[in-house]
C-alpha cells in the first residue's frame, strides 16, 4: 500500500532527496588527542585535557583519520583539496565539552564526486556534494523516563567518551528525478556507500553501535515545475530499512501538508522504529548561527598531490566491481545482483557458496527466508544468529534428504533462537525426516482407519481425496514424513497406486 501511494505521489510531485551520513573512523586514537577510540568503555574512561576542552589544551590532527577520509573521497570520485582548514562550528549543548566542534566548513578535504547506484534495473548516480573531517560529539544518557528522551527524564548523564572520535561527513548533492524510486534509492545508495567504506577497511560502518548514521533530507516540488521544495531533515537514522521507511514517510507526509494547502515547515525530525513515521524536532538553525570561523589552534591541511595519488593506488577494489566479478561465480542475473546488493546478502551468498552450497540455494535462503527473519528481527542479515557456513550446511542436510523445506526452517529457526549449530538443533527437536517406510505405514493405516469415508473415495478412484490422508499423516508426523513417499504408501494401501 505505501508503495502505491508513494506512486500516487509521484504522479503529481518531484520528491527530492539527499543524504548525510556521519561515518566514525575505526582509528586506534581520537581525533586530536592521544585517547583510545574504541566503543564500549566504561564511561568516561576514555578522556583528557584535550577531548574535555580543559582551558590550555591544544589539538592536533591524526593523521591516519585524514588519510582514511582522504582514500574515502578518492573512491567516491572527489576532487581532494590540496590545502583546507579545519573550523570551529560553535553551539552549546552539553554532549560537547569545549561548546564548539572542530569541523570543516567552507574548505572541506573533498568535493564533488558520486557514486552509482542500481535500482530497479537502471543506474542512478548520486551526486557527492563533500566529504569532510571533524570531530564527534560525547553522548547524552536521559535516565528515568519512559522513552530515553529528555522528556519526563528526572536527569541526565553525559559520556564523553565519544567526544572526539574521527567523525567523516559524506553529503550528497540534491538527487532529483527518481520519482517512486526515491526511497529505494536512498536506501541503495546508504547500502552501496556501507559497503564501498568497509571494503575501504575505515570504519567497522555499524549502524546500531551508531559508527554509520544517516540524516536523510527530503523535499517535494510541483511535477515539471523544476522549483525545490522546502526539506526536511530527518535525523539520526540507524537502519537500511528505515532510511527506506524514513523517505517514504516524508513523501506521503509533506505531499499531504501540500495537498491540503499547507507549507511545509525546514525543520529537523525524528524517526520512529516502531511506527515507521517521522516526528518535529526542533526547527533548523541557518548555517550563520554556528559562527564559523577557521580553527586558530591547527595547522592547515595540505595533502601533497603525490601522497594522494599514491593513495589512489591502493585502493581496493570497489564494491561494484567485485559484484560484477561475482555475478559470474554466483551465476546470478543483474537483478538478482541488485538484489543480493539491496537486502546487504551479497557477501552472504558467496560465503555460502564458499562453504560448499549450490549458489541458487544460497541465494534463495539469503534473499527470502533469512531477510525476512531480519526484517521481522529489525536486523541486518549479517546480525542474524546465522552464518553463512551453518546455511550451506542446511542446503547439504535438505540435498541428502535429511530435511524437507519446512524441516530446514524449523531447523535454521532454531539456530536463530538458540545460536547452537545446525545438526544439534536437528537432533535435539527431532527434526530428521521420517523416510522409514515401516514407521510410516503405521501412520498411514492409522490416518485410513481414522477417516474411512475419504478412503473409500480414494479406493472408487479419487485419486484426489488422498491429500487429505496425506496431511493427516504428516501432521502426525509433526511435518517430518516425505509427503511424496507418503502418497506413495496412502494410494498403494488403497490399492490406487
Ligand atoms: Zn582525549
Amino acid at each position: 500500500m505505501t508503495a502505491t501511494l508513494t506512486e500516487d505521489v509521484a504522479a503529481r510531485y518531484d520528491p527530492t532527496i539527499g543524504l548525510e551520513t556521519h561515518v566514525e573512523l575505526g582509528t586506534a586514537s581520537k581525533m586530536f588527542c592521544g585517547c583510545p577510540a574504541t566503543f564500549g568503555a566504561e564511561p568516561n574512561t576514555q578522556v583528557c585535557p584535550v577531548c574535555l576542552g580543559l582551558p590550555g589544551s591544544l589539538p592536533v590532527a591524526n593523521a591516519a583519520a585524514v588519510e582514511s577520509t582522504v582514500r574515502i573521497g578518492l573512491a567516491l570520485n572527489c576532487t581532494i583539496a590540496e590545502w583546507c582548514r579545519f573550523a570551529r562550528k560553535n553551539y552549546f549543548y552539553p554532549d560537547m565539552p569545549k561548546n564548539f566542534q572542530i569541523s570543516q566548513y567552507d574548505e572541506p578535504l573533498c568535493t564533488d564526486g558520486w557514486l552509482d547506484v542500481e535500482v530497479g534495473g537502471q543506474v542512478v548516480r548520486v551526486g557527492i556534494e563533500r566529504v569532510h573531517l571533524e570531530e564527534d560529539t560525547g553522548k547524552t544518557l536521559h535516565v528515568g523516563g519512559a522513552t530515553g528522551r529528555i522528556h519526563g527524564a528526572d536527569h541526565s548523564l553525559v559520556d564523553y567518551n565519544r567526544a572526539g572520535i574521527p567523525l567523516v561527513e559524506i553529503v550528497t548533492k540534491p538527487v532529483t528525478g527518481t520519482g517512486a524510486l526515491a526511497p529505494q534509492v536512498a536506501r541503495a545508495y546508504v547500502t552501496e556507500l556501507r559497503e564501498l567504506l568497509r571494503g575501504l577497511g575505515v570504519s567497522d560502518v555499524r549502524m546500531e553501535q551508531g559508527s554509520l548514521r544517516c540524516d536523510v533530507n527530503v523535499s517535494l516540488s510541483p511535477a515539471g515545475s523544476g522549483v525545490l521544495g522546502t526539506r526536511s531533515e530527518t535525523k539520526n537514522v540507524n537502519s537500511l530499512r528505515s532510511v527506506e521507511r524514513a523517505v517514504r514517510f516524508e513523501i506521503a507526509r509533506q505531499a499531504a501538508v501540500l495537498d491540503a494547502g499547507g507549507r511545509v515547515v525546514q525543520e529537523t525530525r525524528h524517526f520512529h522504529e516502531d511506527t515507521g513515521e517521522t516526528t518535529p524536532g526542533r526547527s533548523k538553525e541557518e548555517a550563520t548561527d554556528y559562527r564559523y570561523f577557521p580553527e586558530p589552534d591547527l595547522v592547515p591541511l595540505a595533502p601533497h598531490p603525490e601522497w594522494v595519488e599514491a593513495l589512489r593506488s591502493t585502493l581496493p577494489e570497489l564494491p561494484a566491481v567485485r559484484r560484477s566479478r561475482l555475478a559470474e561465480r554466483l551465476g546470478a542475473t543483474p537483478f538478482e545482483m541488485e538484489s543480493m546488493a539491496n537486502a546487504g546478502v551479497v557477501d552472504l551468498v558467496a560465503s555460502t557458496v564458499d562453504a560448499g552450497a549450490s549458489p541458487a540455494e544460497a541465494r534463495n535462503w539469503w534473499l527470502g527466508y533469512l531477510t525476512q527473519q531480519a526484517n521481522a528481527a529489525g536486523v541486518e542479515p549479517t546480525e542474524l544468529a546465522i552464518g553463512p557456513a551453518q546455511v550451506a550446511r542446511v542446503i547439504e542436510l535438505v540435498a541428502d534428504g535429511t530435511l524437507s523445506t519446512g524441516l530446514a526452517r524449523q531447523a535454521v529457526g532454531g539456530v536463530l533462537e538458540t545460536g547452537a549449530d545446525v545438526d544439534t538443533v536437528v537432533a535435539e527437536r527431532g527434526l530428521r525426516r521420517v523416510s522409514d517406510v515401516d514407521a510410516l505405514a503405521a501412520a498411514v493405516d492409522e490416518a485410513i482407519a481414522a477417516q474411512p469415508d475419504v478412503a473409500e473415495k480414494v479406493r472408487g478412484g479419487k485419486v484426489a481425496a488422498a491429500g487429505a490422508l496425506v496431511g493427516v499423516v504428516m501432521k502426525a508426523t509433526r511435518g517430518q514424513a516425505d509427503p511424496k513417499l507418503v502418497r506413495e504408501l496412502v494410494l498403494s494401501r488403497l490399492g490406487a497406486g
